[in-house]
């Protein structure tokens, strides 16, 4: 019977270790809170910045339902765009230096929407192999040749593209990759869509707000621009705080989204209020560069405490500092044993990552003291011993920093 099936099909999960559930937490996205009951030190939230719940942000927010109300009623197309959405799409785009920006609701339909925009049958899409899976989703969906190039490989994808006969050419890479932390080589993947005619697509949701001296992300961090990286996409839900995604380029490129994206297309537009409290965000960004500067005290700092604890880092000089640990029961139960110590680290595990490669997957935020950073290096010290892939014998626990 279907639902005896359904039910074995979850049984198979648990068995694997691979059941998933959502905790629940209390209050706003703040490395202090209550979750699943109660008070933990969070390590795992993607609000960079801090911005999730800035007192300016929220007033925007509030002000924003105040002005247009909660839902915006319809579609952007049918006539749920407001001068909101009008002004952050140009704020967006006047942020990265762009032409124009379009809004999405959300980053995952960002990414299903311009694929499948800009290639179809006949073309094909070259994506890193571990891109965000809405980009390997947006690759599929499409319909195009998929061909996928080993992580940051700029070679082998010279090899692909050299070989491929495809109408459309289309690189999609994310500008940060979110398991691992490191960028992609950029400057070797504009180079080399540019000898091929094809269009490069970064996906930038770790990277906005974070990098580059003025926060513009991994395509300021390189020194590229427009003529680079002619399509670029970014979230609203991590550094800038809020929720929602927008893609920036040339005139052209987003006009003829507005004709062909269909998630730009079918679903109703984000709030005009969640508009406004982004536009707050944005600001921030600029008003606020002390929060990329404590970001980036944070993460130098908790390198040289890792390291000298003989922990393994990967090469991320991001807000996403993964340590390997290797094994997945492992990372699992270091995972659990933070979380008995009230601290939230996820343990990233196969399929998310290739096997042997299992992690705990620590991000920092703006909103992190130096000594919230303390406690987790001293638990971290606790711990190492627990796991057989750690040198033992580092320094003693304690006295970091
Ligand atoms: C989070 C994320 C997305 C999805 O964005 P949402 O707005 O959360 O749907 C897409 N790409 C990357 C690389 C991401 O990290």
């Amino acid at each position: 019977m279907k639902d005896q099936r359904l039910r074995q099909r979850l049984a198979e999960r648990h068995a694997a270790h691979l059941y998933r559930r959502p905790r629940m937490a209390e209050g706003p996205s703040t490395p202090h809170r209550v979750v699943d009951g109660r008070p933990v030190l969070s390590f795992c939230s993607n609000d960079y910045l801090g911005l999730a719940s800035h007192p300016q942000v929220i007033a925007a927010f509030k002000q924003g339902a105040e002005q247009y109300g909660v839902g915006s009623g319809a579609a952007h197309l049918v006539n749920g765009h407001t001068r909101a959405h009008q002004a952050l799409e140009e704020e967006l785009a006047d942020f990265v230096g762009r032409e124009r920006a379009l809004l999405f609701s959300t980053g995952y339909m960002a990414n299903l929407g311009v694929i499948g925009a800009l290639v179809g049958r006949g073309d094909a899409v070259f994506e890193d192999r571990l891109n965000h899976a809405s980009l390997l989703d947006g690759g599929l969906l499409s319909g195009a040749r998929f061909k996928r190039y080993p992580h940051a490989d700029a070679n082998a994808l010279a090899g692909l593209l050299a070989e491929s006969g495809a109408g459309e050419r289309l690189v999609v890479t994310d500008g940060v990759f979110s398991m691992d932390g490191d960028l992609a080589p950029l400057p070797a993947l504009a180079t080399l869509a540019h000898q091929h005619d094809a269009w490069l697509m970064v996906d930038d949701a770790h990277g906005l707000g974070v990098l580059g001296a003025r926060g513009r992300g991994t395509v300021e961090h390189f020194g590229l621009g427009a003529m680079e990286v002619p399509v670029l996409m970014g979230t609203l839900g991590k550094a800038l705080g809020t929720a929602g995604a927008f893609v920036a380029g040339d005139a052209d490129l987003i006009e003829w989204l507005i004709q062909a994206a269909r998630p730009y297309i079918y679903t109703t537009a984000m709030p005009a209020a969640l508009a406004e409290a982004t536009r707050a965000s944005l600001h921030l960004v600029d008003e606020e560069p002390w929060r990329r500067e404590h970001l980036r005290t944070l993460i130098t700092r908790f390198r040289a405490g890792a390291e000298q604890l003989g922990l393994r880092l990967m090469p991320s000089d991001t807000p996403i500092q993964p340590i390997l640990v290797g094994d997945a029961g492992e990372a699992l139960g270091l995972s659990q044993r933070l979380w008995d110590a009230g601290i939230q680290v996820t343990a990233i595990r196969p399929p998310t990552v290739p096997q042997g490669t299992a992690r705990l997957r620590v991000t920092f935020s703006a909103a992190h003291s130096l000594q919230d950073l303390d406690i987790l290096l001293t638990a971290l010290c606790k711990f190492r011993n627990l796991w057989h892939s750690s040198p033992s014998g580092g320094e003693p626990c304690k006295s970091i920093e």
